[in-house]
């Protein structure tokens, strides 16, 4: 649930701010949604292991739809959003949205 671009498109933006206040709530809730608990496999350069966090959206996260609909709204290509795998074969090796959910 990181970007992969450090611009958000218009149309993406009232989805991306919406979802991070919810994400964050549910934070300080106890309740924090997978991709904050270990955000790892959501960029994880193996195929499987964005597969499993694709699964773990699905079985766990309240936020599915809203991330997705960003996601769909950004055009990302890298990484898990909404449970399913955004990434491309032109995006698939760019270390970009690791080095954010780093940061
Ligand atoms: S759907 Fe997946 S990527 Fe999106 S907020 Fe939930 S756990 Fe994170």
């Amino acid at each position: 649930m990181t970007p992969t671009s450090h611009l958000i498109q218009p149309d993406a933006l009232v989805l991306w701010r919406t979802l991070s206040d919810f994400a964050r709530e549910l934070g300080e809730a106890g309740l924090p949604v997978p991709c904050r608990r270990d955000p790892d496999p959501f960029v994880s350069e193996e195929d499987e292991e964005r597969d499993a966090a694709a699964g773990y959206c699905l079985a766990a996260c309240p936020l599915v739809q809203l991330c997705g609909a960003y996601a769909d709204a950004q055009g990302e290509t890298w990484g898990v959003y909404g449970g399913r795998d955004r990434t491309t074969q032109a995006q698939g090796r760019s270390s970009s949205r690791r080095e954010q959910v780093a940061a």
